[in-house]
């Protein structure tokens, strides 16, 4: 049972030795509890927090422990009447080959046979598409015609917010970093217009974005945070919706940012709102099934950035903050 732990907290961008793989006894169930083996685990920015001993929505990752991620994967025993051997299952556990999970924790029974692999659970049909369906559905509640602005729009999140956009009839303007992003916005994901952020200072940057949303924004989907929201700030319709949905520029960041220009927010008389996918789990049902509708119909595409074991998973950990994931960074763990 190899284990990727937490050995010390990261001092601003995390570094290798923060990091230990280590070999472990395969565990046994504790009472009324499971052992899964997991087969994919999710990498998402939000561990980045979880390694920081901060005020969060969740206690930090401890010392020692390993890495705290959501993973899919088998039944390999089970002290629990509901979940028998060989079943897939999907659940908060961490990065290691095989994770305890406790009675009453979050663990459930996945359908792979419904899907292309089962590290769509962690992607479209995961929290990751769940995020952009209530963040922007339920949320931001996007209106025909309306212009829908979307940051780290060629991430997992970004890129779901927009093809979401689409379907609810607005016009959708994607930020990302570079050419190649820019072009899969809109030749993959069906975005009108794409800014591209990066080797552009603050007043180029607004102006790429006026250009794009000549309009204004009338809801921003905000993944990336610092100089990214600085700039669209300054091209908010009248009352436009703000959903804060991620800070990704800032996690990394010793000093966290705020955000300067909120005159801008003042004079638009916009609203923003915090979210956090965790208060809509009552939901995931009815989200997921909405998901994977679109998603049968063609009408959404998910990218999965597969990488592989856990050996990498520093390295894979990493693209999400140099930009280098194509999709939803899974890492395969089996
Ligand atoms: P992505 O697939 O979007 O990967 C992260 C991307 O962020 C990178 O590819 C990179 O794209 C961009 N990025 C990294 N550093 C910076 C930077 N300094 N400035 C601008 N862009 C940067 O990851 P996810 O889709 O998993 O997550 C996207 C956001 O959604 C994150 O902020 C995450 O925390 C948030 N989130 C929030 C949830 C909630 O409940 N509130 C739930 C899930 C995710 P590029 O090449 O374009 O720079």
């Amino acid at each position: 049972n190899r284990r990727f732990l937490l050995v010390r907290r990261p001092a601003g961008e995390p570094v290798e030795e923060d990091f230990a793989l280590v070999e472990a006894p395969v565990p046994s169930p504790s009472a009324g509890g499971i052992v899964v083996r997991n087969h994919f685990a999710s990498l998402d920015p939000a561990q980045r927090g979880w390694m920081d001993d901060a005020p969060s929505y969740m206690p930090p990752i401890r010392l020692g422990d390993p890495v705290r991620a959501t993973t899919v994967g088998v039944v390999h025993a089970s002290d629990n009447p509901d979940f028998h051997e060989g079943q897939w299952v999907m659940g908060l556990n961490a990065l290691e080959d095989y994770s305890v999970a406790a009675p009453g924790g979050f663990t459930m029974p996945i359908d792979v046979a419904a899907v292309a692999s089962p590290s769509n659970y962690l992607s479209a049909l995961g929290a990751v598409g769940l995020t952009a369906y209530f963040g922007l559905l339920e949320v931001a509640r996007p209106q025909p015609g309306e212009t829908l602005l979307v940051s780290g729009a060629a991430g997992a999140v970004g890129s779901a917010v927009g093809q979401l956009g689409k379907i609810a009839g607005c016009r959708v303007v994607g930020i990302a970093g570079g050419a190649e992003k820019c072009r899969r916005l809109i030749e993959n994901y069906g975005f009108d217009a794409a800014v591209d952020y990066k080797g552009k200072d603050h007043a180029a940057l607004v102006a790429a974005i006026a250009e794009a949303a000549p309009d204004g924004a009338n809801v921003v989907f905000e993944n990336v945070g610092g100089p990214v929201l600085e700039a669209e700030v300054f091209n908010l319709a009248l009352h436009a919706r703000v959903v804060l949905c991620g800070l990704i520029s800032e996690y990394n960041a010793p000093e966290k940012l705020g955000l300067r220009n909120l005159w801008q927010v003042l004079t638009r008389r916009a609203t923003v709102h915090g979210f956090l996918i965790a208060d809509y789990a009552h939901r995931f049902a009815e989200g997921g099934a909405q998901m994977a509708q679109w998603l049968g119909e063609g009408r959404l595409r998910a990218d999965e950035d597969v990488q592989e074991g856990l050996e990498n998973a520093y390295a894979a950990f990493m693209r999400l903050f140099s930009g280098a994931n194509t999709g939803k960074l899974v890492l395969k763990i089996a």
